[in-house]
């Protein structure tokens, strides 16, 4: 197997410690594995994309030491990919056009919810839009047994989610026009031939759509280890809108050590020694080995 890993975060603003734990993570489980690791740039959500947040990450990478061995992906290039993909799932008969508002979404889950039904999406459009005007396009999940997507995480252990009753339909072109993110994901994945898929836990309720995708795609499915991610004070996920302070590129080292203890990485005996990055991820590839890739 050639082992090909991938961080992929989006610029919607500086590389913070939360962050930093997801590159890092999937930066050594690649050098542990010998294998190879890439920078993709998800900017296909052109709203949510902060200018300049692109270049600001890749330096930041930089300075920590992380290079991507190849050209980083821009995901705002690959419209072609993401077409492509659409029209084989058209073509297949596997999405059909929604014209449902997220408000009469919403109203039908709380009819839903009241009887203790579950919050998928009802499937309002499946068998047509009932005169509506096409809004965005989803994905048509099985029902039954069939909805059920296991899969084995390398830190999290056995995962499963029913896609019937937990999330339903879901879309692949969204209500703006822009590809979703699960689509973008998935046609990404295959094409840059990520074997390991290494990032944060917030992302683990998106893995079993995506390994549905993969198998109407008739793509491979890569090995999944989903990180804890870093909480602040409050509890809540570090992110930019939780008040989360950019890394400072002057002292790598120091968040390198604590991004390394997050991860359980016991780096830490030998911090006093850690005195360059080369030793930094020398030691901390060693106990990510002996964890990981043993
Ligand atoms: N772009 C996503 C994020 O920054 C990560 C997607 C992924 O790793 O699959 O949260």
């Amino acid at each position: 197997m050639t082992y090909r890993g991938r961080f992929a975060p989006s610029p919607t603003g500086p590389l913070h410690a939360g962050s930093l734990v997801s590159a890092l993570a999937s930066f050594l489980d690649a050098r542990a594995h010998g294998g190879s690791w890439i920078v993709r740039i998800e900017d296909v959500d052109a709203p949510r994309t902060v200018p300049g947040a692109a270049d600001d990450i890749l330096a930041t990478l930089a300075h920590f030491g992380m290079h991507s061995d190849s050209l980083p992906v821009w995901q705002s290039e690959r419209d072609a990919a993401y077409a492509a993909a659409f029209a084989r799932l058209q073509a297949a008969g596997f999405i059909y056009p929604c014209g449902c508002t997220r408000r009469e979404i919403a109203d039908s889950l709380l009819h839903a919810h009241a009887r203790h039904a579950t919050l998928a999406y009802p499937g309002t459009c499946r068998n047509g839009l009932h005169g509506k005007p096409a809004r965005a396009w989803r994905l048509r999940v099985p029902d039954g047994a069939a909805a059920v997507v296991s899969f084995q995480d390398r830190w999290q252990g056995m995962q499963s989610q029913d896609l019937a009753t937990e999330v339903g339909d879901f879309a692949l072109k969204r209500a703006d026009g822009l590809w979703a993110y699960q689509l973008a994901v998935v046609v990404d994945d295959a094409d840059a031939n990520i074997t390991h898929v290494v990032r944060g836990a917030d992302l683990l309720d998106s893995t079993a759509r995506q390994i549905y995708l993969q198998r109407c795609l008739d793509v491979p499915t890569p090995a999944y280890l989903h990180v804890p991610v870093v909480n602040n004070d409050a509890g809540e996920k570090l992110s930019k809108q939780t008040g989360a302070a950019p890394l400072d590129r002057h002292a790598p080292l120091d968040a390198l050590v604590q991004a390394a203890r997050h991860l359980g990485l016991d780096v830490a005996s030998s911090l006093s020694s850690i005195s360059s990055l080369d030793t930094f991820y020398s030691a901390a590839t060693a106990a990510w080995a002996q964890r990981f890739a043993r």
